[in-house]
């Protein structure tokens, strides 16, 4: 039913992450592309200072291993996508680029249940031109 499915993955909880995978699997049809994708935040240019040099290219590197991983595990063909930006911002902008029918995003980070939904998770919903599932 669905030709492209975004499926953000926040790489501190990828549990959850791995929780929306299965579901898009179920979504997805024959023709289906299944991306997975996480955003790397910024960071600001004074933090960098006090931080180790590459930090950002290294976490980039990591998010790009770890992701390929889940998708290789998961025995279903899927791409891997990792920008860097603002979160929210990234993922309305990838939906846009790669045409998704569907972005499949957790309601919140575990522990922060008494939270309806989580900031990225709210704005995803509100501006996305696409369908969103919100996985609680
Ligand atoms: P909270 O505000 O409780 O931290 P969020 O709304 O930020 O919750 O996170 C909910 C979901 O949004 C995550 O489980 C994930 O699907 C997505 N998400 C959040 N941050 C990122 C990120 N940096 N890259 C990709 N997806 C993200």
């Amino acid at each position: 039913m669905y030709k492209t499915i975004l499926v953000p993955i926040d790489m501190a909880h990828v549990a959850e992450g791995k929780v929306n995978i299965d579901l898009a699997a179920k979504h997805a049809t024959g023709g289906s592309k299944v991306i997975l994708l996480n955003v790397v935040e910024d960071i600001p240019n004074w933090a960098a200072v006090e931080l180790p040099a590459n930090l950002l290219e290294k976490s980039i590197e990591a998010a790009q291993t770890e992701l390929k991983a889940i998708a290789n595990a998961s025995g279903m063909k899927m791409d891997v996508v990792v920008r860097t930006g603002h979160s929210y911002n990234t993922i309305l902008d990838v939906a846009k680029e790669k045409n998704a029918d569907l972005i499949i995003i957790a309601s919140h980070r575990p522990g922060l249940q008494d939270y309806f939904l989580g900031s990225t998770a709210a704005k995803v919903v509100r501006h996305a031109r696409c369908s969103v599932l919100v996985v609680r």
